[in-house]
């Protein structure tokens, strides 16, 4: 059975990326320093709780275990927060992911896959975006991804690494059978927003500016399924395996299909409802730093690595998130 090593295992994606590994008939191992993730969500596969600035602890985990490839969700990743605090992201986001990349040159592991986003591409020049869509970020989050993404390549011609950087626009919804979902704190992402208005873990959603250059004023974002931008890395992971994939490849992930704000909460205040929900919207400033529409071109992962998004209904990944959220909300969890 092959062993995999999931950095960020107990946080929002790399918790189902581990489920969905597991269940394909993986070994899974999660390394996470629980300082955004949750214990409870990694339930699939063997919790190591350290951190990637801890180089002793990486030399022990890779002396004592055999794995065939590792995939890297554990980053720092608000946008806001990044412009203030830079020295955090350069030094999770890029120095403590050259302490992995160099104890797996050591233990000769070839095979990664890393978290990177539409935030390398900045301000965009044209839409949907694809891979050769110049990269610009503009704040040190893009920017501390970015960096990575260039490291990989010449980790790739000196060291022999191969890796697959995944592009996520923007990841929502989900576990279907209700086991996993997002759980962040401080929570700044519209879909689990939008719910928890209608739940009543939060007074209302704020629009952040309707007088952008879209159909309806609001801002055009591509909604992905976690469960989708999971089974492009389990994709990635079997051509990294089988060395169809080789040096350092990127791939933009989204459904390619943009929905705007108001969309969402329109889908949203729909699905609430079924249960008697309802939600309070109120309008507010533009958020700095959002760009009008952010919708990715996905054809390259689709050809070269087979993959196709199943959750591309808004209905679908909104009715997931709630499921969750209403869990989330419960008196139990409070
Ligand atoms: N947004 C909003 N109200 C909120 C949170 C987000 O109007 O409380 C908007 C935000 O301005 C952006 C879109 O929703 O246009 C998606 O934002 P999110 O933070 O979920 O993802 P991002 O695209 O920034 O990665």
């Amino acid at each position: 059975m092959q062993q995999i090593l999931i950095i960020g295992g107990a946080g929002y994606i790399g918790s189902h990326m581990a489920k969905q590994l597991a269940n394909n008939g993986y070994r899974v191992t999660i390394l996470d320093n629980l300082s955004t993730g949750h214990k409870q969500l990694a339930q699939y596969g063997k919790l190591v709780v350290g951190d990637l600035a801890d180089t002793n602890l990486l030399e022990n985990l890779f002396s004592n275990n055999t794995f065939s490839g590792v995939m890297h969700f554990a980053a720092s990743s608000l946008v806001g927060e990044s412009m203030v605090e830079p020295a955090k992201y350069y030094r999770n986001n890029v120095a403590n992911t050259l302490n992995l990349l160099d104890v797996m040159v050591r233990h000769g592991v070839k095979n990664f896959i890393f978290s990177s986003t539409a935030a390398t591409f900045g301000e965009p020049e044209y839409t949907p975006i694809d891979e050769r869509h110049p990269q610009n970020p503009i704040n040190p989050y893009g920017a501390s991804k970015l960096m990575v993404e260039r490291i990989l390549q010449d980790y790739a011609s000196a060291y022999g690494l191969n890796s697959v950087c995944l592009r996520y626009f923007n990841a929502c919804g989900a576990d279907p059978a209700g086991e996993l979902g997002e759980c962040h704190e401080p929570e700044t992402h519209l879909i689990p927003l939008v719910l928890q208005a209608a739940s009543g873990r939060r007074e209302c959603i704020k629009v952040f500016g309707r007088d952008y250059a879209t159909d309806d004023g609001t801002c055009v974002r591509d909604y992905i399924h976690v469960e989708d931008l999971c089974s492009a890395h389990g994709l990635a992971l079997q051509q990294l395996l089988s060395q169809h994939i080789q040096g350092a490849q990127a791939y933009n992930l989204g459904n390619g299909l943009g929905f705007s704000v108001q969309q969402i909460i329109d889908a949203a205040i729909k699905v609430v409802a079924e249960q008697g929900y309802q939600l309070k919207v109120e309008e507010a400033e533009r958020r700095a730093g959002d760009p009008a529409v952010l919708v990715a071109d996905a054809t390259r992962a689709k050809t070269e690595l087979g993959w196709q998004p199943k959750f591309d209904s808004i209905d679908t990944i909104i009715r997931h998130a709630w499921q969750w959220e209403l869990k989330q909300a419960s008196p139990r969890n409070r």
